[in-house]
């Protein structure tokens, strides 16, 4: 243990600004007696300096001190009112200061010489006489007098919950005093004035340069947090994780030999930057070490305290919550031995620590130090203790880059698989890129080139490449590849794609005829694909995207109507997409015809369909339908001829249905609905007084609907 190390120097004076009372010279009037006291700034300049704490004010006044089972005495904090935030111990104005603090945006830019003003306002409950004012009566009061500790605690309160205000040191706050006019109604001969408080707030840094040097500090701790992060496993406990924080820091950092009143020495600045040293003392550790554990939501906080039951405020270190709920004492400055050791102050509970005479939390800030404690967490009474890396035999481990070696000397570190344990490190002197395989970013085509590119797999480096502009050949045998792909999932074999290549080359197959080649092969049929799935391959193949439900849904019902698959081909083909397609690979599309009955036009073929669903209850049989289809494309007959022919059918007779099943049939076939009961009823009379079938389907045949649907469909009623 380093006794000369532990003194945190408490250069920090404490930050009442006095300043120069002409900066608020000049009343701000809302057209009242509004003005502002001018000399209070300087009021409370003075601050007492920290008592004297000898052992017996320690357990008098923080430490309430009782004995364990074992007859082992200690003093521990029953401190259950912290619940992970300081904001929840302050009083209601104290809040409502923490919370105009909290809102200031970029704190940083409000350094001495530029000022913000707070927007609470504190009220006095009574009037104020002229001559009370001219007295400053108002310095007596209770509320006036309550204005700096409340503001005080609000801001120790605040730079405790946010750990990432690094830079900020003592700060400075003033009063201002609002006089505005107002009647008493008890004392008419006298005006009297309402007394307001506002706080105007300063921030002010470590030293001179702390702000302008907070990129390079940021940059160097995102460079400190990419190490920690190499060196977990994934999804690390808080255990690995504050023992791969603790690793880095010790690397990083050390402990100054000297001169310990360097302000930078209790930054993270101070730690992080080539030109400090990376030298700090404890304050230093403890704030880098709870930046980088709030990284990672493990709950911290900065202690300072006392290093031995009766020494001075002085000393920092952390707090840690752990999974269990329960917090601990971590010290980096006393754990750091300059390498790895790590153990003697990681983790303690109080039995080791409070209880110990050392480590003495002193539960307020240096900024409020005269005014009211906070309570921290209370601590475990026991250490904690990693059963996992404990119980662990460490057989398998592995190096992994901690940073990389690639164009400058790196660092790798051989880590437990199994606990996440640190087990050896060690530099690496630059080995130059580890590439990994070209990968396209863009595909080359006939008319651009493409691009290609590999990464590196140590430190993500990238190159990359152009890749030459592709030659006919190329483009035809990418055009044939990709058919291979979409109709048949497969990669070309070397016979197949040399042939259809060849005749895309010599102009004996267009792209069109290529594609219908593939999709009416033998592999493909023996794939049995439903109507959908064709379809869907189509889209792919065709227009070389997925397909749009209401699209996909008309092709299809095309295809159960009685269109044939290469018909239904015959469309993709003529469209703007698959046009492209073939201009993309520069070839020709071409064009596909279907010679079959049922595909000249749809609408007629999905007709005659129809009377196979409705008439007889059955689907098409392809030769019926072609005939039937054929003669209504001629004009031959017309849809009565058509659906008499259905009715006249042996088929149809065989059937030797009911007059009302009869009649349904025909509501079904010629008006495309289901009877009405009175419609029924009337056809039924008809029937019943000797009128034929026939004579009744005449009378289908000849109603204005029927008419209608014929024509919706394209044919001849
Ligand atoms: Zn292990
Ligand atoms: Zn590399």
């Amino acid at each position: 243990m380093k006794n000369s190390i532990r003194k945190l120097v408490l250069a920090m004076s404490i930050g009442i600004l006095a300043a120069g009372s002409t900066l608020y010279a000049q009343p701000q009037n809302d057209g009242l007696d509004d003005t502002y006291d001018t000399s209070i700034e300087a009021q409370d300049a003075e601050v007492p300096e920290l008592p004297d704490v000898t052992a017996d004010t320690i357990e008098a006044e923080i430490l309430p001190s009782g004995v364990y089972a074992d007859g082992v005495s200690y003093a521990a904090f029953d401190l259950t009112v912290y619940d992970g935030s300081f904001r929840n111990q302050l009083t209601a104005v104290e809040a409502s200061f923490y919370d105009d603090i909290a809102g200031i945006e970029n704190p940083e830019t409000h350094l001495k010489d530029n000022r913000v003003d707070l927007s609470t306002v504190v009220e006095e409950d009574r009037l104020y006489t002229q001559e009370e004012r001219d007295s400053k009566a108002y310095m007596n009061s209770e509320i006036y007098q309550q204005l700096f500790p409340q503001a005080m605690r609000a801001m120790d309160a605040y730079i405790r919950d946010d750990v990432n205000l690094y830079w900020c040191n003592a700060f400075g706050a003033g009063i201002r005093v609002h006089f505005t006019r107002a009647d008493n109604p008890e004392d008419t001969s006298v005006y009297y004035y309402k007394v307001t408080y506002t706080m105007f707030w300063y921030f002010t840094a470590y030293y001179s340069d702390i702000i302008a040097e907070m990129p390079e500090t940021e940059a160097a701790l995102n460079e400190l947090r990419e190490e920690i992060s190499a060196k977990l496993l994934e999804n690390p406990s808080r255990y690995q994780i504050i023992m791969a924080i603790q690793d880095s820091i010790a690397e990083l950092v050390s402990y100054p030999s000297a001169d310990l009143s360097q302000k930078y020495y209790h930054t993270i600045t101070g730690a992080l930057l080539e030109q400090y040293g990376h030298q700090v003392v404890c304050e230093g550790y403890s704030r880098l070490f709870s930046i980088l554990c709030n990284d990672y939501d493990i709950p911290v906080m900065n202690v300072e305290g006392y290093s031995y039951t009766g020494s001075s405020l002085d000393h920092m270190w952390n707090y840690v919550q752990m999974e269990d709920g329960a917090w601990y004492l971590i010290d980096l400055t006393w754990n750091d031995a300059g390498e790895s050791a790590y153990t003697t102050w990681n983790l303690k509970g109080s039995r080791n620590t409070i209880a110990a005479g050392n480590h003495i939390p002193a539960g307020r800030l240096f900024y409020s130090r005269e005014y009211e404690n906070f309570t921290l967490p209370i601590l475990s009474e026991e250490s904690y203790t990693d059963n996992l890396s404990t119980n662990c035999s460490h057989s398998d481990s592995a190096w992994v880059t901690v940073k990389p070696f690639c164009t400058e000397d790196g660092k790798e570190a051989l880590i437990c698989q199994t606990c996440g344990k640190i087990l050896q490190k060690r530099e690496s002197a630059a080995a130059g890129h580890s590439w990994g395989n070209y990968v396209v970013k863009k595909a080359a085509t006939g008319q651009s080139e493409g691009l290609e590119e590999r990464t590196c797999s140590r430190c993500g480096a990238t190159e990359q490449r152009t890749i030459k502009k592709l030659t006919q050949k190329q483009m035809v045998e990418a055009y044939v590849t990709r058919l291979y792909t979409l109709v048949l999932g497969r990669k070309p074999d070397a016979n197949g794609l040399n042939a259809w290549v060849s005749q895309l080359m010599n102009g004996n197959n267009t792209g069109a005829e290529a594609a219908q080649g593939f999709i009416f092969s033998n592999e493909y049929l023996k794939k049995n694909t439903s109507n959908a799935e064709y379809v869907e391959m189509l889209y792919n193949t065709m227009m070389g995207r997925k397909s749009d439900a209401a699209g996909k849904a008309a092709w299809v019902k095309q295809l159960d109507n009685g269109c044939t698959r290469l018909g239904v081909m015959a469309g993709f083909v003529g469209s703007d997409e698959f046009s492209k397609i073939c201009a993309s690979y520069g070839i020709q599309r071409g064009t596909i015809t279907s010679t079959a009955v049922t595909d000249q036009n749809p609408d007629v073929t999905a007709f005659v369909c129809r009377m196979y669903t409705v008439v007889l209850g059955r689907n098409y049989d392809p030769n019926g339908l072609d005939a039937w289809t054929a003669k209504l494309l001629k004009r031959e007959i017309g849809g009565g001829e058509l659906s008499m022919g259905f009715f006249h059918s042996q088929e149809f007779l065989s059937k030797a249905v009911s007059d009302r099943n009869f009649v349904t049939i025909c509501y079904r076939t010629y008006l495309n609905r289901e009877p009405d009961a009175a419609g029924l009823e009337s056809w039924l009379v008809r029937l019943n007084a000797g009128d034929s079938r026939d004579r009744i389907l005449d009378g289908f045949i000849y109603s204005i609907e029927y008419g209608e649907l014929c024509t919706s469909y394209g044919i001849n009623r």
